[in-house]
């Protein structure tokens, strides 16, 4: 069997997918142990028995619905090849969004900064972070001991320090004065038809499904934040594109101040945050 027409076999088989010309390539990348231009290159080459065999058993869990990130166990974010498992949400481009924003305000705020992940998950965020800033003092917190695990496994294959802690939300936490705290909660509505489509299905429901409309976990974390800020730190939170509004409103009425919204990728509203201002918790 050639590389080409195995490809070609399995975009027709993939037609669940609304990327079955990427799947198909990640499969293949991955059996081969090659990059996306060698598949274009040499489509004549032949895949050994072996190699078909290991496709096949991709596709098929492919053809079920199961995403891509968890049939190999890895997905980029930030250039960072993270592992990844169904403990944790998979890390999505639109979380670049609020990475971009933690770093400017970061080089804007200079040197010997602490920041905190709430709900870290793969560690992504917190990780793509110290990527960037090396000296940043990290906290990563996690609830879900499976994915805390995973998180501190992510660190120590990328060689970055993270002070990981297992803590629901803020409750663990003894540390303060975070110049800045991060998070992308579960924010979606549990009656949201969208979690009965695509990769949602198969990640955990603690991830992605929050009470309240989505909001109860921002609400809860904008509430306690400002106990854990600096003077002058900033409180950012990824959510859905249709609150916006709704986080903004919270987060001017804890007394936040300059508290905008910013869009992902896509041109979403996906990140809003604002900065605490005092420097007594309220
Ligand atoms: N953005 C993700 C989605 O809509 C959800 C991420 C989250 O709940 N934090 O699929």
């Amino acid at each position: 069997m050639q590389i080409a027409s195995l490809r070609q076999q399995l975009i027709q088989r993939f037609t669940d997918s609304d990327s079955a010309a990427l799947d198909a390539d990640c499969l293949l990348c991955a059996v081969l142990s090659c990059t996306r231009t060698y598949l274009r290159t040499w489509p004549e080459q032949e895949l050994t028995p072996e190699q078909v065999a290991q496709v096949e058993q991709f596709a098929v869990r492919r053809e079920q619905g199961e995403p891509v990130a968890y049939i190999l166990g890895v997905r980029e974010f930030w250039s960072l090849p993270l592992q990844v498992s169904p403990a944790t949400l998979i890390p999505r481009p639109d979380t670049e969004a609020l990475v971009e924003w933690a770093l400017t305000l970061l080089s804007e705020q200079g040197q010997g900064q602490k920041a905190l992940d709430l709900g870290t998950g793969t560690g992504a965020i917190a990780l793509a972070l110290k990527s960037e800033f090396p000296a940043l003092a990290m906290w990563a917190l996690e609830r879900e001991p499976a994915a805390l695990d995973l998180a501190r496994r992510n660190a120590a294959r990328l060689g970055f320090s993270v002070n990981f802690l297992a803590s629901n939300w803020f409750s663990a936490l003894n540390e303060r004065n975070f110049q800045l705290i991060v998070s992308n909660p579960p924010y979606i509505d549990a009656a949201d038809p969208h979690l009965a489509q695509g990769d949602v299905r198969f990640e955990p429901h603690s991830a992605l499904v929050a009470d309240e409309d989505g909001l109860a976990d921002i609400r809860q974390i904008i509430d306690q934040a400002p106990e854990y800020l600096a003077a002058g730190g900033w409180l950012l939170l990824e959510h859905g594109w249709q609150q916006a509004e709704a986080v903004r409103d919270l987060l001017s009425s804890r007394g936040f101040q300059a508290v905008t919204t910013k869009s992902d990728l896509g041109g979403q509203d996906r990140v809003s945050g604002g900065q605490w201002p005092g420097d007594v918790a309220g």
